[in-house]
């Protein structure tokens, strides 16, 4: 589970986020929308502290995220601290993030390797398995430039599997796809939510939104506006902004 908890980012005088209230619950898919701007990479830069936050607090799993608290008062924890903390969260960004020197097996064993000291040979059996899961079968010994765009975000999201992550976060995984390659990832993504993984992804696929989130958050201006089922944000919104916003895309 994932609570955000009254966060707010500063980019130097800039105000990102503005006091962002959120719970995701075990198993559960967020799906965030809203427009260019109003802060929906930053918050998931923020849940897996590739950004710090300028105040408030975010759980994951019951534990705070950053810092330890004693007696009310906040601690930073150590950057060792923070990067295990990181590990519990994988990320999948909209540009494939792919080693381009390592097959797509390299690329899905190099954490589990380098990072959880996993033994080699189990390393590529489960990544096997994984690259099996997310359609890449036979192809797990091509470089990133010898595969589509759709297959390189397919093993990205294998690689971040390959962590076992406790949250799964998506920051426009198909926005960089060619139309006939975005089902294909969609389809990995659907799976995933289907298995019980907890998810955040934001999205410019309003259809998919719909269709494969608990509950849909439109984001404005560094601020949850509205948040609900697919129902009651697409379908009977309540905030002008939210009207507007959907009037534009749908
Ligand atoms: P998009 O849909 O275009 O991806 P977004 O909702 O993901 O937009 P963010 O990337 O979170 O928006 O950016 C929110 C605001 O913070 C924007 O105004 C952006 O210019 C600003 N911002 C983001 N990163 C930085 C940074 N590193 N330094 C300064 N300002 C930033
Ligand atoms: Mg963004």
């Amino acid at each position: 589970a994932v609570e955000v908890r009254d966060v707010h980012k500063f980019y130097g005088d800039f105000h990102a986020l503005r006091g962002v209230n959120l719970k995701i619950a075990r198993g559960e898919v967020c799906v965030a929308i809203g427009p260019s701007g109003s802060g929906k990479s930053t918050l998931l830069r923020c849940i897996n502290q590739l950004e710090t936050i300028s105040a408030g607090r975010i759980y994951l799993n019951g534990e705070l995220q950053g810092y330890r608290e004693i007696n009310g008062k906040l601690y930073e924890l150590s950057p060792r601290q923070i990067a295990q903390q990181r590990r519990r969260t994988g990320m999948v960004f909209q540009r494939f993030n792919l080693f381009p020197h390592m097959t797509a097996l390299e690329n899905t064993i190099e954490g589990p390797v380098q990072v959880k000291r996993q033994i080699k040979a189990e390393a590529i059996e489960r990544g096997m398995a994984l690259l099996e899961r997310v359609g890449m079968s036979g192809l797990e010994k091509r470089y990133p430039n010898q595969l589509s765009g759709g297959q390189q975000q397919r093993v990205a999201i294998a690689r971040a599997l390959a962590m076992d992550p406790e949250v799964m976060l998506f920051d426009e995984p198909t926005s960089a796809l060619d139309p006939e390659l975005v089902g294909e990832v969609l389809d990995v993504i659907k799976d995933l939510a289907r298995t019980g993984m907890t998810m955040m992804l934001v999205t410019h696929e309003i259809g998919f939104a719909r269709e494969v989130a608990d509950q849909l958050v439109f984001m404005d201006n560094g601020m949850i506006v509205e948040s609900g089922s697919p129902y009651d944000v697409l379908t009977n919104p309540q905030e002008a902004r939210t009207q507007a916003f959907l009037s534009k895309v749908l």
